[in-house]
């Protein structure tokens, strides 16, 4: 397969936040969500392997930008700053805060490279997230002090489910009507690529399908604001019913960004940089719905969150010379920036952990997070408790998909095989460390 491009095309790198990969229909849903993102898989190829190195955006985000594990400390570049060295312009339209106040405490940050980065939020839009995120932590606090089991706790409860329903305008979270939506994400975006007469590298993220999951225009809107705000607030008393309303409003969020992402190739084309572009889809986590031991959304602390409903993610390249290809080998994140480099025709920097999407070789994906490595091929996973070893976890993926059975202390056969090929990858990045001299945690 030739991947370099005979011309100089733009490279349009769209992430959406949370998206996990079994709910596109191309992937296997059964419901008709991403019309969208199923034509471009068809037209283009389609990776159903595909693994984030991390659960949540602080660490992925980072990692796919700079091509390295998370967490990234310090780096060289990122795809961005490479393009720009090799005459791209450079814009990122991402309206997640985190990206930037992430886990990357000294040096550089991940706009390194980009002309334009842009959060588009006001100060008082970051503000009033700051409000959001505070209330989020004093409710974490607050049930985690009281024994959920208790009769003061179950009164408070009572008290506040009965204030939810009057006042759902007042105490749901706003996170939705703050942070800019999918279609106007889009207008900026077109606004920058209007003023280009050059090759450019754009990328978009966007926050809709993170929760709360408000999509536009849902007609009950009361029990919306009561699901969100019991989210947010009491996870814990969500009915299993109420999750699967949570999970159709989250399909709605996906269909929404389905119809933006429709609504970007259509404004690309009228500007004639749509069948000059390369359209790159992912997401930088996917998000949990109850599978495993009640967990819902991502980034947990506490618990593992390694399963495929949260490191699963979509990946499309569009625009490459091959079409209706389908890839299932195991590709991981930090391999998207060098297959950007490929596709434009430029070295891939010794810097960069990944290599191409491409590429004939064949190995496991690493997880990594505060309390867990993993390490995930397409028959098994291996899930490492940084401070517990008694809570190690492996599957096999084939005959338990789900990830329902432990085998761990099973199979110590296949356990065995997988520690070493993941210290072996670990050993690889760890030269590259040593090659480019720089420390990080890894
Ligand atoms: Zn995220």
């Amino acid at each position: 397969m030739k991947n370099k491009l005979t011309e100089d095309k733009n490279i349009i790198l769209i992430t959406v936040d949370c998206l996990r990969a079994d709910h596109l229909h191309c992937i296997g849903y059964p419901k008709n969500i991403s019309p969208t993102m199923d034509s471009l898989a068809k037209n283009g190829v389609l990776f159903t392997n595909a693994i984030a190195n991390a659960p949540y955006t602080p660490y992925s985000i980072p990692s796919f930008i700079t091509s390295r594990v998370p967490p990234v400390e310090r780096f060289k570049e990122t795809i961005s700053s490479i393009l720009k060295q090799n005459g791209y312009a450079t814009a990122a339209f991402n309206p997640n805060p985190i990206v930037l106040t992430s886990t990357i405490t000294s040096g550089d940050r991940i706009n390194k490279g980009f002309d334009t980065f842009d959060l588009l939020l006001s100060s008082k839009n970051k503000y009033d997230l700051t409000i959001g995120v505070i209330r989020q932590w004093g409710m974490k606090y607050f049930r985690r002090k009281l024994n959920e089991n208790g009769l003061f706790y179950k009164i408070i409860y009572s008290i506040y489910d009965k204030a939810i329903k009057k006042f759902p305008v007042f105490l749901c979270p706003k996170e939705h009507l703050i942070v800019p939506s999918a279609m106007e994400v889009n207008n900026y975006a077109i606004d920058w690529v209007a003023k280009q007469n050059g090759k450019f590298f754009l990328w978009i993220h966007y926050m809709d399908v993170h929760e709360p999951y408000a999509p536009p225009g849902y007609e009950n809107q009361k029990e919306m604001m009561y699901l969100i705000t019991k989210y947010r607030d009491f996870p814990n008393a969500l009915t299993k019913l109420e999750i699967q309303k949570l999970m159709n409003l989250y399909d709605l969020t996906i269909e929404y960004t389905d119809r933006a992402i429709n609504d970007l190739i259509e404004k690309l084309e009228k500007l004639n940089q749509f069948h000059n572009s390369v359209i790159i889809i992912s997401a930088d986590h996917g998000d949990a719905f109850g599978e495993h031991d009640n967990i819902l959304g991502h980034g947990g602390k506490f618990k593992a969150q390694f399963y495929d409903e949260v490191i699963h993610v979509p990946l499309i390249i569009y625009g490459h010379k091959e079409k209706g290809i389908i890839v299932d080998k195991v590709v991981q994140l930090l391999d998207i920036a060098p297959t950007i480099c490929e596709l434009a025709n430029v070295p891939i920097p010794v810097c960069f952990f990944g290599e191409s999407l491409f590429s004939k070789s064949e190995k496991g994906a690493i997880i990594n997070s505060r309390s867990y490595i993993g390490y995930r091929t397409k028959e098994c996973k291996l899930i490492i408790n940084k401070s517990n070893s008694k809570r190690n976890e492996l599957y096999d993926l084939i005959n338990d998909p789900r990830e329902r059975r432990n085998i761990y202390n099973k199979n110590k056969e296949v356990t065995k095989k997988l520690e070493l090929e993941m210290t072996s990858v670990l050993k690889k990045y760890k030269r590259k460390k040593e090659l480019i001299g720089i420390e990080t945690q890894f």
